[in-house]
Formats: structure tokens, C-alpha cells, sequence
């Protein structure tokens, strides 16, 4: 960030009504917007302005949003939004495979998007007072140092293929994750087909770490898309 109050924010969005109306609604939030109609011009806003975040609509009139993520990833980790119809799942999956942190489906409200910029911003400030190794949501606590994993300070034993899920999904936290990356992470690239794999193995950490299992409150299924590891109510 440029300073401690002041977030930039460059918008690649060809809608003027949807530029217009988020334009307004992040204004009132304090954050500075620089409007991009196009994938070209947007890329040379992100150039220029140094963006804190972005936010890049996937119908683009030259490019598309997925370029848009693939020349920005080449230089910089800044987070990326996505927006993006609600049917369309492989455009979702191949933005966030492309790099993209998060992604909204159109017709969204301010409040979510708010929420969700404010928590990938968050994500990416260095936490002076919790270390590395230690990572908590919900009753659990991790430590990596030691692989190990409490609930209510009870310890929780996590086969290795669960820990690696679980490792991966907590260095992501807050981002989603399509199935193909968490196969690539957790199994290694040859297994980037088995989304079954993933189901039982997301379902298991589910039994073991969540309050109710069949109502994750950390473990989210993003359907037809991945997961995300939620921690706090920051995210949803
Ligand atoms: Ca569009």
C-alpha cells in the first residue's frame, strides 16, 4: 500500500453502468479508482498507478480478463478480483488458474466486494504479532513447526495427504483454490484429473476441524470452481 490510509484500485470493467456504480461505492470506502474500459488500457493503469488491488471484468472488448491476469502476474503479486457471469465456471477456473485471488459472479452486491477487498488487502500486510509457523481459525490451531494440528487444545491427528491439504489450503487462506492447483499442490501434477481425491480428503478435514461438518464455516466448497479456507467472517 502507499500509505496507511490511501488504497488505489485500478478497474478494468467495458460496463459503463457497473464502472460507474462501483466507482461511487468504493469512493465512499476511501478508495481511489482509475477506470479502465478495455485489457490494454487496463494494463497500462496497472503500470502506472502501482495498483494496492485489482479488480478486471473477464468480457473484455480486446482482450480478455485472463490475458489481462497472465501480463500482470509477470510482474507483480498484487491481488486480483475477477468478475465474471455466474454460469460461466471454466472461465472462473481458468482466471484463477491464471493467478486471480478471488472472483465475484455478476449480479454482486458493494458489501461482499468491500468485504472481499478488504480481506485480500489484509492478507498480504505482514502480521507483526503472530508468527509464521502458527496459523489459527475457528478452535484450531496449527503449528507447522511441529505438524501440529488442536481443536478446543485437544489434539487432532491428521493423516499426511490431510496435513499437506490442509498445509496448502492455509498458506492460501482466503483465496480461492481451483481443484487443479490443490491436485498439483497436494498430489503432484499427475493427479490434476482426480477431483475425487479431493473430495474425500476435503470432506475428512471437514469431519475432523469443522464445529458442524455439514455446514463448513472454514472449509468452502466454491462450486463448480475449488475451495477456500475461510478464517475469519471477513471472507462470506
Ligand atoms: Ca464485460
Amino acid at each position: 500500500m502507499n500509505n496507511d490510509t490511501t488504497i488505489n484500485l485500478v478497474l478494468i470493467e467495458d460496463e459503463k453502468q457497473i464502472r460507474r456504480f462501483l466507482h461511487a461505492a468504493l469512493l465512499i470506502e476511501g478508495i481511489t479508482v482509475y477506470e479502465a474500459e478495455t485489457g490494454k488500457q487496463g494494463l497500462v493503469e496497472c503500470a502506472t498507478r502501482k495498483p494496492d488491488i485489482i479488480i478486471v471484468d473477464l468480457g473484455l472488448p480486446d482482450i480478455s480478463g485472463v490475458e489481462v491476469i497472465q501480463e500482470v502476474r509477470s510482474w507483480s503479486e498484487v491481488p486480483i478480483i475477477v468478475l465474471s457471469a455466474r454460469t460461466h465456471e471454466q472461465e472462473k477456473v481458468n482466471a484463477l488458474d491464471a493467478g486471480a485471488d478471488d472472483y465475484l459472479s455478476k449480479p454482486f452486491g458493494t458489501a461482499e466486494l468491500i468485504a472481499r477487498i478488504r480481506a485480500h488487502l489484509r492478507r498480504r500486510q505482514p502480521n507483526a504479532t503472530s508468527a509464521d509457523h502458527l496459523f489459527q481459525f475457528g478452535d484450531v490451531h496449527v503449528d507447522f513447526s511441529l505438524r501440529s494440528v488442536t481443536k478446543n487444545q485437544e489434539a487432532i491427528h491428521l493423516s499426511p495427504i490431510e496435513y499437506r491439504l490442509l498445509s496448502v489450503l492455509a498458506r492460501n487462506a482466503g483465496k480461492v483454490l481451483t481443484h487443479r492447483q490443490l491436485l498439483k499442490d497436494v498430489w503432484g501434477p499427475g493427479h490434476s484429473e482426480s477431483n475425487h481425491y479431493l473430495r474425500i480428503y476435503m470432506s475428512n478435514l471437514r469431519q475432523k476441524l469443522e464445529n458442524e461438518p455439514a455446514q463448513p464455516r472454514h472449509f468452502i466448497t466454491e462450486t463448480g470452481v475449488g475451495y477456500r479456507l475461510v478464517i475469519g467472517d471477513g471472507l462470506r
